[in-house]
């Protein structure tokens, strides 16, 4: 089946009980067993649950994955792939993250005895000179949390599996979501997702989900899963469920909006630099044409005014809406320097105050470059 298909059927079927088309949100936190151990798969929800079952069948099949977990939040996806490691235990990261990805490896994980380092993933020759003997992962977004670097995941998988066939290589695809690009068919074994973002789509829920292949590792993260407990309510699974419905139409209209977006914010005078991956002024625009089924909703732009301008230009949006997050339905936007990357303020990957990060909603194009054209006249 096509992605659209199994975005809306995968994982699920009509509750054998009632009919009920919809996977109902089974509020239980226990379930009753005919005998010690005799029960229908179900013991206790912070091991299983149904509609969280629904879900993660549902992220496997769109991902290609053999299994899905999911989580209470991206971080807490995050989190529990870092348990995997053992001090000493190095992790090759992209120089340009999530800020609270940042947050995690720099402020808490290091003190654990793991190491990180993080390096320009678009360059090759970088990523081969950055793995080491004991690196275990290389950490790849892409596109990148905020400046959207396009990395290639076929060719850093390739030369990462080559030098060391035990490196996993772990892709968060929270930016493209499985609709765009589906990293284990280029050679990643791990995904990794934020599914607040697009997987849920309507700014109405946290959550995080994993999907490998790797059978083995698939056994201890749900060892974890388990051990640790930081997994979504039924309700949560329920609306990821409920937002993945629409992915495939949604993410084709983000994409489109952001297109025209970013033709206009690079037409535009007072726009000193637009980073979209759709341009052709990317530097990566040739990998993501090749390696994405269109470019995605998140722009990053300057404005020739500086910070100051910026600073200004958010506040001055209408329909954009100055918040942090990004993937609803709802355009929005924000400075990464003092939202959403704080955390890498004063390390390599701090983020210029400078720097205005959208997400593109799925309003009217002509509302949104208007709305953008009213806030840049008024600087
Ligand atoms: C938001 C985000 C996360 C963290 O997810 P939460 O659901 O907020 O915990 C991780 N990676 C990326 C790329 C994100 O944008």
């Amino acid at each position: 089946m096509h992605i659209e298909s199994l975005a809306i059927h995968a994982g699920q079927k009509p509750d054998p009980t009632t009919g009920a088309v919809m996977t109902p949100i089974y509020q239980t936190s226990t379930f009753v067993q005919a005998g010690v151990g005799e029960h229908q798969g179900y013991e206790y929800a912070r091991t299983g649950n149904p509609t969280r079952a629904a879900l993660e069948a549902c992220l496997a099949e769109l991902e290609g994955a053999a299994h899905g977990l999911a989580f209470a939040s991206g971080m807490a996806a995050i989190d529990t792939i870092l348990k995997l490691l053992d001090p000493g235990d190095h992790v090759l990261a992209s120089n340009d993250v999530y800020g609270g990805t940042f947050r995690l490896f720099d402020k808490q994980y290091r003190k654990y005895g793991l190491d990180f380092s993080y390096a320009e993933l678009t360059d090759l020759d970088a990523v081969r000179a950055g793995l080491r003997p004991n690196t275990r992962f290389v950490w790849i977004e892409t596109p990148t949390n905020p400046r959207l670097k396009v990395v290639d995941i076929a060719a850093v998988a390739e030369i990462a599996h080559t030098q060391n066939p035990e490196i996993r290589v772990v892709v968060d695809n929270t930016f493209a979501t499985p609709y765009l690009h589906q990293p284990l068919t280029l050679g990643a074994d791990v995904v990794v997702h934020s599914t607040t973002k697009y997987l849920g789509g309507h700014s109405d829920v946290v959550g995080g989900a994993i999907q490998t292949s790797d059978t083995a590792l698939f056994e201890k993260l749900k060892f974890l899963q388990n051990a640790a407990g930081a997994v979504p309510g039924p309700m949560d699974c329920f609306l990821v469920l409920r937002g993945l419905k629409t992915l495939a139409v949604r993410m084709d209209r983000h994409g489109e909006n952001a297109l025209a977006v970013a033709q206009f914010l690079a037409d535009h005078p007072g726009v000193a630099d637009v980073i979209y991956p759709g341009l052709d002024t990317h530097p990566q625009h040739a990998v993501a044409a090749r390696q994405m089924r269109n470019f995605g909703g998140m722009i990053s732009f300057t404005l020739k005014g500086g910070a100051e301008a910026a600073r200004k230009l958010v506040a001055a949006t209408r329909l954009f809406a100055l918040a942090e997050s990004l993937g609803g339905v709802e355009s929005l936007i924000e400075l990464p320097a003092g939202m959403t990357h704080g955390s890498t303020k004063g390390s390599p990957l701090e983020v210029g105050p400078e720097l205005i990060r959208i997400s593109v909603g799925l309003e009217h194009k002509q509302d949104l470059i208007e709305d953008l054209a009213q806030a840049l006249a008024s600087q």
